[in-house]
């Protein structure tokens, strides 16, 4: 071999020789443990980035449901897959958005309608029980007097008490009279109030379907946005969901999954959201790179 061959023999030599120190770097490192491992071995660290002012409600309660929507995974798997870390990368961001207003406005008049109802219905139960003593004790003066007129007139005290119980119709009439009144206004307020009820849920529904999602989870920025709840459960509900697709699970075809396109109160995974964990469970990084790229190929395919 003459020098000049040596020396390009060695040049050939180096490539490998680098690709060698990478392989062993790598699994120095841990690197083919890693690719066996799957989503479910990987603790996710989340935290609470924000919470618009105008929830009505503490961070710890915020917490609290953070924590009941972990569990929502956590306890068909039987691993932890979330922990709360005011350090971790995911951030669960509550912001105050126009489904929420118009909501608690729809809940605000739904109450409103509610007591006005009551009130018109006893207003109205008052009047009506007035009514029936006022034409009774009319029919007994009308009785009397046309007793008395029969025979000759009333003698001096049962004209007295006569009179009386005249002027005490006309004061149970004008007691009606305002009570009448008073019902007329109530029921306007109540239809005014039926009427806001009904133009607010229209726009709310209105709202929601041209965004129907009430959280996001956006994986490029690390972030859960939950934008919208009606009440305690829609909320686990919606974080969980979120969370599932944290873990990197997809919607799912079955209305009670909590993978469920749509959002429910429903709080508990149902079989087919644990048959979707298990399969998630069990496949490896490797498996999965392999399922993200196969995805890939295909949105561009049809694209
Ligand atoms: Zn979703």
């Amino acid at each position: 071999m003459d020098q000049q061959n040596q020396h390009s023999y060695r040049a050939c030599l180096w490539p490998f020789v680098i690709i060698a120190m990478l392989c062993g770097a790598l699994w120095y490192t841990g690197f083919p443990r890693l690719l066996a491992k799957s989503a479910c071995d990987q603790t996710i660290h989340y935290r609470i980035g924000s919470i618009d002012p105008l929830f009505d409600k503490t961070a710890e309660k915020f917490k609290a449901d953070l924590i009941n929507a972990e569990s929502v995974w956590e306890k068909p798997s039987g691993k932890e897959l979330f922990v709360y870390d005011p350090a971790g990368r995911l951030t669960v961001n509550f912001i105050y958005d126009e489904r929420q207003t118009l909501s608690n406005e729809v809940e605000t008049l739904v109450k409103s309608a509610e007591s006005g109802e009551q009130s018109y219905q006893s207003q109205v139960q008052k009047y009506q029980e007035l009514v029936t003593q006022y034409e009774q004790k009319l029919s007994a003066y009308n009785k009397d007097v046309a007793y008395w007129n029969s025979h000759g007139g009333a003698p001096p005290a049962e004209y007295t008490r006569l009179e009386q119980e005249r002027q005490d119709l006309v004061a149970m009439q004008a007691t009606l009279s305002k009570l009448a009144s008073k019902v007329n206004v109530t029921v306007k307020q109540y239809n005014q109030t039926v009427g806001e009820l009904n133009q607010t849920s229209s726009q709310y529904q209105k709202t929601r379907s041209s965004k129907p999602e009430e959280g996001i989870y956006a994986e490029s920025e690390h972030k859960i946005d939950i934008y919208h709840y009606s009440n305690e459960d829609e909320l686990v509900h919606t974080i969980a969901h979120e969370f599932g697709h944290a873990l990197g699970l997809d919607h799912l075809n079955d209305q009670d999954a909590i993978m469920f396109a749509n959002t429910s109160e429903s709080t508990e995974a149902t079989e087919t959201d644990i048959v979707a964990l298990n399969r998630l469970c069990s496949a490896s990084l490797a498996d999965r790179v392999a399922e993200n790229t196969r995805k890939l190929i295909l949105n561009l395919r049809q694209q």
